[in-house]
């Protein structure tokens, strides 16, 4: 998916990809869960983009080397990983990223450049407080939240 007009933000490095894909190994096996060989390609294709990929951009990537993949096994494997707290969804963009704290589970907020496409994950204890006080405070017991901030980030506005 391409999000941007322009884009500047620079292409995740080898190295920090095989890092990211070490530690989501080391996690799966810690867990007792598998990280299979398809769901090792889909985080592969995902941390190694520079900007969220929706599941069809996910499909067409790895359509290169598994011609015959289907869109089933995609989205199993993107089940998997959110799950896992190895990627997180981003709601507006209907896209995936991966997570730079994939070991503690954690609440997120999105800051999403309208320009270049750039995320920043925030871990911001005071945002989740005050939602799921604001929840309780209706009766309402949350499960899953989703809280993305969409504008233009430093550098596109200077
Ligand atoms: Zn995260
Ligand atoms: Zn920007």
């Amino acid at each position: 998916m391409n999000v941007g007009k322009h884009y500047t933000r620079p292409m995740p490095s080898a190295t920090e990809t095989r890092k990211a894909l070490k530690l989501a190994e080391k996690l799966c096996q810690e867990r007792g869960v598998r990280l299979t060989p398809q769901r090792r390609n889909v985080l592969a294709v995902i941390n190694a983009s520079d900007q969220p990929l929706g599941a069809y951009d996910i499909l067409e990537q790895l359509r290169a080397q598994q011609p015959r993949i289907a869109p089933p096994t995609v989205y199993r494997a993107l089940d998997f990983l959110l799950t896992e707290g190895l990627i997180h969804k981003l709601e507006s963009l209907h896209a995936f990223v991966g997570c730079h704290h994939p070991d503690h589970p954690h609440h997120s907020q999105f800051l999403i450049c309208e320009d270049c496409g750039e995320v920043d994950e925030l871990h911001s204890p005071l945002v989740r407080d005050s939602l799921d006080d604001a929840a309780k405070a209706r009766g309402f017991a949350p499960k899953h939240s989703t809280v993305e901030l969409l504008g233009r980030c430093a550098r596109c506005q200077a």
